[in-house]
């Protein structure tokens, strides 16, 4: 069959800006490797998801709110700003609910980009920031990271430009699991000049370990031009049902407001992030599990002599071998699904989430028996 509506492409041009945007590559979902393999089971290990599953207060709160689907949502989230105030010592007006951590890097760069500013990456890193950026037409400077992919707070700083508008840190990073210590952080704004914007994403803040990491929050606290980007898909569960937020001063928000849709956030969204806020034995019970799941990942891939990179976050980058590209397909084949790592320009990589127990277990004997 011909493409149907193919032929408008050629008489109605969308704007150039678009050619520079690729399409995202996320990791391959459950049903497709189901049905192009014909599999029951799938071991899903490629997009950092929590393995243990949504929150049950989350559940709970969401079974609450059904009857009340008619209605439009709050759309400010008023009950879950106010929760967030509170967690983290900070006023509502310091926060910006979204329609997950992505929604977020749009408005920001909706918001601050004008064309031509640029903006102020590691490498590799997430790439909805690059998206934001093309979207608006900002020149993107990517900076790689030290060996061992560490950060370098020098190197960003070395970066700077008249035109630089917004510096991203991600941290811990995906996809390296890398950090930036508070100390380093708290020196790089302080050498940065006032009119750049800092966004850290602190996505997978609660899997750290490390006693010398900031989630942002205290330098908003203090006035820096921070941003601090969460989400609640990682750790709490929810990346089906899209939600996250950002922490900064005041008029950050407000600006932030400007470019928000008016319901950005549905409603069901709203009741179960608020209630997986405090469900503390879910977190504390994902927190152990990624704990004792990175050490099992790490004593399999010693095992193998595959070389990793330890991880602050929910998932490890490893360095698989030249084999890898044949190995994923094959994992892919037997239904456990990694992330291949060559979009990041590592082709001898996967970046593997952390699983249960079995997961990891069934995963690292898979790669033993293809390696
Ligand atoms: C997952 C992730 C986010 C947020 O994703 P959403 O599902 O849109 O909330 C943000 N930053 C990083 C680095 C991530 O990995």
């Amino acid at each position: 069959m011909t493409q149907i509506g193919e032929n408008t492409a050629l008489h109605v041009k969308a704007r150039q800006a678009l050619d520079t945007i690729k399409p995202y590559t996320p990791g391959k979902p459950i049903w497709e490797v189901q049905q192009e393999y014909g599999l029951d089971r799938v071991v899903k290990l490629a997009s950092n998801e929590n393995s243990l599953g949504p929150s049950p207060k989350a559940l709970e709160a969401i079974q609450a709110r059904l009857g009340e689907l008619h209605r439009y949502p709050d759309g400010l989230s008023s009950n879950l700003v106010n929760a967030l105030a509170q967690e983290f010592g900070l006023a509502s007006d310091n926060f910006v609910v979204t329609n997950g951590g992505d929604e977020l890097i749009v408005l920001i760069s909706q918001a601050y980009l004008e064309k031509g500013d640029e903006i102020i990456v590691p490498d590799p890193t997430f790439s909805e920031y690059a998206f934001g950026a093309n979207l608006m037409e900002s020149p993107i400077v990517k900076v790689p990271l030290r060996d061992g992919f560490r950060y370098a707070a020098e190197d960003l700083l070395a970066a700077v430009t008249e035109k630089t508008k917004i510096v991203y840190l991600c941290s811990p990073n995906n996809p390296t699991g890398t950090y930036l210590p508070e100390a380093e952080l708290r020196s790089f704004l302080d050498r940065l000049p006032e009119r750049v914007l800092v966004v850290i994403d602190v996505a997978y803040k609660h899997y750290v370990t490390a006693d010398d990491y900031s989630d942002g929050i205290a330098l908003v606290r203090e006035g820096y031009p921070v941003i601090a980007l969460h989400t609640f898909s990682k750790i709490y569960g929810l990346a089906g049902i899209r939600v996250g937020f950002g922490a900064a001063p005041s008029a950050v928000i407000r600006t932030l407001l400007k470019v928000k849709e008016p319901f950005n956030v549905n409603a069901l969204a709203e009741a179960a992030a608020t209630a997986a806020l405090h469900d503390e034995a879910h977190i504390g019970a994902s927190r152990r599990m990624n704990e004792e799941g990175r050490e099992q990942l790490y004593a399999g891939f010693r095992k193998l002599s595959m070389p990793y990179t330890e991880s602050m976050a929910n998932f490890v980058l490893v360095e698989i071998g030249e084999q890898a590209e044949r190995i994923y397909q094959q994992l892919l084949e037997r239904g456990i699904i990694v992330r291949y790592a060559k979009s990041w320009g590592f082709p001898n990589h996967f970046r593997v989430s952390v699983g249960t127990h079995e997961e990891n277990e069934i995963f690292l004997k898979a790669l033993e028996e293809l390696r």
